[in-house]
């Protein structure tokens, strides 16, 4: 595929920063460099968080609402102009196939773009109502100031689009650490700001992993931290943040499940739930990898999904008519592998996939989607998240069990049911204890709808004006008028 390399370095201050020990980014699709890049030194860093501080302070923070506007609909477009290269950037990286990184999470991050730049000038504050007449009280939402991004490698281009779209859109400036698996998107769209008209230092990239991170959140300088990753960075996260009280907003894993109760339109349950559970990969933190079942309708569920499942061929994900693409890494895979043989271990069976393809797909980290059955509800596959192509169907004699052991998870992103008993799809939909339920879906996250976790999977909410919120504070005005 033919890649335009954006020029490999941080983005600081509006110049391109090549300090740093280098540390390579890999094509999953055959295990071969895509490009070597610096992992940002602390000095860099702390000059990146200066310069935030800088265009917080000066350009940026003092335009106009009506020019910020414009110069963020203005990389909207630049951004969608140079989708293709974005998209390619991301594919080569993270390995999901090219068609999914076009329509889903480029895609995603020019409509953020949009549609964070059009609230602007629509962000109301309030006038509080007094007893007293002679006096006036009004509240304000205010920037935060630097706001410091950090994204897991899944949907790179989606995050910032998510992420910076509002934390800019409300006026605050941004340093952003991509995930080092996949880091290039971020370079190209720091370019494309300063080419929009973002002033120098507004938007910012630092490049490199865990350790990199670290030092972003614990930095003094941070106002609020943002993230999207695993429960366990998260934790970190939150940890190391809370040496200088930094307000953090966390995007994390999930565990999440997806209920076929027996009366549900199988036709549409069975293929929804198989793309709930297989999209990405299962690279998803929203995967619908516990598939509880109605007893009654175990068997048809299970012979139906093995069907649409083999259907689903892993391939090249350069080639657009690839659905499902290789795992981020040779250790992911092993991670997946080992969940899965853990599993059949204590009795659980294979119902197809699971087995690495050969041929030509043998050099990248490719693994079938496997369906398995005959789990326990304390196996570890069961219990953790897999981040893989691997759904376990568990099956349920009534309503209360399936809620119950639906919510028996430290994690609480996302949740589906499947019925069409509509007081029941409400019942259940209130009682599942997650962020998100779909009823007789999977998977859709509209952009101007909130998104975020209960339990251990968050703090915060992401999405439609809940996204300005994450990103403002709120300033109270109390005026004496005696
Ligand atoms: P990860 O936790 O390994 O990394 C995420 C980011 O955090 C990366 O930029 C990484 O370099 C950084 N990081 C890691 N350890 C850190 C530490 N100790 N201190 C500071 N920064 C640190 O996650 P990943 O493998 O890139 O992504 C997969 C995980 O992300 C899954 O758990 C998935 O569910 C979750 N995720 C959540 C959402 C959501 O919106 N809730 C979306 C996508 C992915």
């Amino acid at each position: 595929m033919d890649l335009q390399l954006p020029q490999p370095g941080a983005r600081v201050a509006g110049r391109v920063v090549e300090d740093g020990t280098l540390f390579e980014t890999r094509d999953p699709a055959d295990g071969t460099v895509v490009c070597e890049l610096p992992s940002t030194p602390s000095p860099v860093l702390g000059n990146a968080i200066l310069s935030a501080r800088a265009a917080f302070e000066g350009p940026w923070g003092s335009m106009s609402a009506g020019r910020r506007q414009r110069v963020l609909l203005g990389l909207a477009e630049l951004v969608e102009r140079h989708a293709e290269d974005l998209a390619r950037l991301e594919c080569a990286e993270n390995g999901v196939p090219i068609g999914v990184v076009r329509r889903f999470s480029v895609a995603a991050l020019v409509r953020n773009l949009r549609y964070y730049a059009e609230w602007v000038d629509k962000l109301p504050g309030e006038v509080v109502p007094l007893t007293s007449a002679r006096a006036i009280d009004y509240a304000l939402r205010e920037p935060y100031g630097v706001v410091g991004i950090l994204t897991a490698y899944n949907t790179p281009s989606l995050f910032v689009g998510s992420k910076a779209g509002p934390a800019l859109a409300t006026g605050n400036a941004v340093v952003l650490k991509p995930s080092p698996l996949a880091s290039l998107g971020a370079l190209m769209i720091a370019d494309l700001a300063l080419e929009a008209g973002l002033p120098e230092g507004t938007f910012n990239v630092v490049l490199g992993g865990a350790e990199v991170g670290a030092a972003l959140v614990a930095h003094p300088g941070v106002d609020k931290v943002s993230f999207t990753g695993s429960r366990e960075a998260g934790r970190e996260v939150s940890r190391l943040a809370s040496e200088n009280l930094t307000p953090v907003a966390l995007e994390l894993g999930g565990k999440s499940p997806d209920l076929v109760f027996a009366d549900a339109d199988l036709a549409k349950a069975v293929p929804g739930a198989a793309l709930g559970a297989f999209a990405l990969s299962g690279q998803a933190c929203v995967a619908g990898s516990r598939l509880y079942v109605e007893r009654p309708v175990v068997d048809r569920v299970c012979e139906a999904l093995v069907s649409v499942t083999r259907a689903l061929e892993v391939g090249d994900p350069a080639d657009p008519k690839t659905v499902l693409g290789p795992l981020v890494s040779d250790a992911l895979r092993m991670r997946v592998e080992g969940m899965v043989s853990g599993a059949l271990d204590g009795g659980a069976s294979l119902l197809c996939g699971g087995d690495r393809p050969g041929g030509e797909l043998s050099g990248g980290y490719y693994l079938r989607p496997a369906v398995v059955a005959g789990a326990r509800d304390d196996d570890e596959l069961v219990r953790e998240e897999v981040f893989g192509p691997v759904v376990t169907v568990l099956p349920f004699d009534d309503e209360e069990e399936a809620v119950r052991r639906a919510n028996d998870t430290p994690y609480g992103l996302a949740a589906a049911l499947w019925t069409r008993d509509l007081a029941r799809a409400h019942r259940v939909a209130a009682r599942l204890r997650a962020g998100t339920v779909w009823v007789n879906s999977y998977g859709v996250v509209p952009h101007s709808a909130p998104f975020g976790g209960f339990k251990q999977s968050g703090e915060g909410r992401e999405g439609g004006r809940y996204a300005l919120e994450l990103y403002t504070q709120v300033k109270n005005v109390y005026v004496d008028l005696s």
